[in-house]
Order: structure tokens, then C-alpha cells, then sequence
């Protein structure tokens, strides 16, 4: 499966449903590198990494499974996948999460995004 593949899954997510386009974005990035473009710190940890958690700003508290899956903050116990950390980083909703994760794989979101902004 080829990245081209992913980039054309997501492009196609407005024909998905909303589980489908999830899971394509999914498949497409991980949660290390969302929390890096969003300025967070990333510390490499056990199979995967510490991050800042999108509601304890500040703290590096947010463990990363091995493959971006997955986060669970060890502080306030938020946990969730690459859209929850997005959702709770940024304060938007599902559709408009979705959205900017689409814009990030798409390789868009500079144009229309500015990065670094939410944490350090
Ligand atoms: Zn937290």
C-alpha cells in the first residue's frame, strides 16, 4: 500500500462515510506526527512517544502507541485516536478535525494552517 494510495482513499473521503473516512485518515497519519506539526514536543518512549497532551498544554504527559494509533494522557487520563488528538488540540468538532487532518495528508494545510501554534 503505497502512499499515493492513502493520499487517493482520503481524497475520495467526501463519497466515505464518516467511519470509512476515519479509518482512511487513520491509515494515513499518525498521532506523532500530527502532535509535531501542531508544536508539540516528541519524546521517543518505550515502542512509541511522549507527547504534549492536547488538554494538560504544557505537559509532556501524552503516551503514543508504537504506530500513531493511539494516545492516552498518564495526567487527566484523555485518551484517543489521531482525530480525538486533533479535536482536543485544535477545540473543533469531528467534520472540521477530519478536515484538517485531510488538508495535512494532502500536504495543504501550510497554505491554510499555521503550525506550531497550540503548544510551546
Ligand atoms: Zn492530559
Amino acid at each position: 500500500m503505497t502512499a499515493d494510495y492513502l493520499i487517493g482513499e482520503v481524497g475520495r473521503a467526501d463519497t466515505l462515510n464518516r467511519r470509512d473516512r476515519a479509518q482512511a485518515i487513520k491509515d494515513a497519519i499518525g498521532i506523532d506526527d500530527v502532535a509535531e506539526a501542531l508544536g508539540s514536543r516528541l519524546q521517543p518512549h518505550a515502542e512509541g512517544w511522549l507527547a504534549d497532551c492536547p488538554d494538560c498544554k504544557g505537559e509532556v504527559t501524552a503516551k503514543i502507541s508504537a504506530h500513531g494509533e493511539h494516545f492516552h494522557c498518564t495526567a487527566c487520563r484523555g485518551a484517543g485516536d489521531v482525530i480525538g488528538y486533533v479535536r482536543a488540540a485544535r477545540g473543533t468538532g469531528f467534520g472540521e478535525a477530519c478536515r484538517w487532518l485531510e488538508g495535512r495528508i494532502e500536504g495543504k494545510a501550510g497554505a491554510c494552517d499555521k503550525t506550531g501554534e497550540l503548544f510551546g
